[in-house]
């Protein structure tokens, strides 16, 4: 955290500018906020950003003008990051849609990863190839595949890299954001 920018003031009513009672009442609604400095989790760029927050809540997130790479700008979709982490349509529970069902049903997170667990080694089990076409010895699974977006932040595309290249065999790992 670190002191919020200095604000430009209003001029009071005695001034000689023609401002309403109202507008010269207004105040930022940053002013008061606390400002912690991040950093832009969509791609490698690493754009500086400074979120601000009151009363434990995200109100704002704009970029940081200290950070030697983005001086203050955002890209469109680095400017929207406030509706990455408020937004009402965001899904915060696990959904699952039975084979053939028409409705989806809430259930645990250790459920879903217990059932991600196990498809994934089931497919891995029945298609892993330990020899290539010339006999030369590989880890090559061919019937999984990732597909990663820009919302992922380099870390977890880092894990997803380890785990299903080097840890399962899988060949087909994509993203779109070319992290
Ligand atoms: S998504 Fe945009 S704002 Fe975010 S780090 Fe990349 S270029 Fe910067």
């Amino acid at each position: 955290m670190f002191p919020l920018p200095s604000f430009r003031r209003l001029p009071t009513r005695s001034s000689a500018q023609p401002f309403s009672p109202r507008t010269v009442e207004k105040t930022s609604r940053l002013r008061g906020a606390t400002a912690t400095e991040s950093i832009c989790p969509y791609c490698a760029v690493g754009c500086g950003q400074i979120i601000y927050t009151k009363a434990g809540r995200i109100i704002d997130i704009e970029g940081d003008p200290r950070s030697p790479i983005n001086e203050g700008t955002l890209c469109p979709k680095g400017a929207d990051a406030l509706q990455l982490a408020v937004n009402p349509h965001r899904v915060t529970r696990v959904l699952y849609r039975a084979p053939h069902s028409d409705r989806w049903e809430t259930r645990s997170l250790d459920w879903a990863l217990d059932q991600i667990a196990r498809r994934v080694q089931a497919a891995r089990d029945a298609e892993l190839a330990a020899r290539d076409g010339q006999g030369r010895p590989v880890t090559a699974v061919r019937s999984i595949g990732t597909l990663g977006g820009a919302t992922m932040d380099i870390e977890e595309n880092y894990l997803i890299k380890k785990l299903f290249a080097g840890g399962l065999g899988v060949l087909a790992i994509e993203n779109q954001a070319r992290i």
